[in-house]
């Protein structure tokens, strides 16, 4: 679905992301993990198709990614939500940009909110909420563009431990009930490990994957053995 081809990516001298070669499989739910400064946030960035790799090729479907296409949906690190609006408001943002009508709108807000967890919330505005919930506020505006992948920067960094095991199970819930593709970034090994189905390791080199696991993990295997081979089918 996802295919990078030779991909590096300089920021003048730094190179951030250094010739990776990985495809992303229809229907995975791939994680990436690695050290804060490997290159993840990056990676993501150019599968959003915000900029261009320096060398290589990120494509979706065959063809190179385009910015702001709706087939991808991102969601970054902070959840950038509408403090003046309500809950249910910001989720219908992307439905009024659709040009949707307003019995359209409120069916399908309430349908997210139902799928999120939220169901009842629509009327409370974003710092009413928890932490967690405006989590699920800004998944279910994310879900309003109804994209195919799904790509998540540390969506739960900011959460409790107990929190962020309920919010773990609900996004594999709801990507598993909606059928989507998802790349998601987290710097947490059991986190990245709990959710995958393959599991992406960058290593202590800026830039660079260590290895791509296949998730369950055989007991034995050791996690950070480097291996300095690339390319991966
Ligand atoms: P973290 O876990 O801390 O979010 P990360 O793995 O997401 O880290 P990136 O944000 O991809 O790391 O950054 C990789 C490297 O590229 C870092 O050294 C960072 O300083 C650099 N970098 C990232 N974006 C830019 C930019 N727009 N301009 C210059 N340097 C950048
Ligand atoms: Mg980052």
């Amino acid at each position: 679905l996802v295919v990078f081809e030779g991909v590096s990516k300089s920021f003048g001298k730094l190179q951030a992301v250094r010739d990776i070669s990985l495809s992303v499989h229809e229907g995975e739910f791939l994680t990436l993990v690695g050290p804060s400064g490997c290159g993840k946030s990056t990676l993501l960035n150019m599968t959003a198709g915000l900029f261009p790799p320096t060398e290589g090729s990120v494509t979706y479907r065959g063809t190179p990614v385009e910015p702001y296409n709706h087939r991808v949906g991102y969601m970054t690190q902070s959840d950038h939500l509408l403090h003046w609006r309500t809950v249910a408001k910001n989720i219908a943002v992307p439905l009024e940009i659709a040009k949707m009508s307003r019995g359209e709108i409120k069916d399908r807000v309430d349908e997210l909110l139902e799928l999120v967890g939220l169901a009842g919330f629509g009327e409370n505005y974003p710092n009413q909420l928890s932490g967690g919930m405006r989590k699920r506020c800004a998944l279910a505006r994310l879900l309003a563009y109804d994209p195919e992948t799904l790509l998540f920067d540390e969506p739960f960094a900011a959460l409790d431990a107990q929190l962020r095991l309920r919010m773990q199970m609900e996004i594999r819930r709801i990507v598993a009930q909606l059928n989507k593709t998802v790349l998601f970034v987290t710097h947490d090994l059991d986190e990245a490990v709990s959710l995958a189905d393959r599991c992406v390791v960058f290593s202590g080199r800026p830039g660079t994957i260590s290895e791509v696991l296949d998730i369950p993990l055989p007991a034995e295997r050791d996690l950070f053995s480097i291996r300095h081979n690339q390319k991966y089918a």
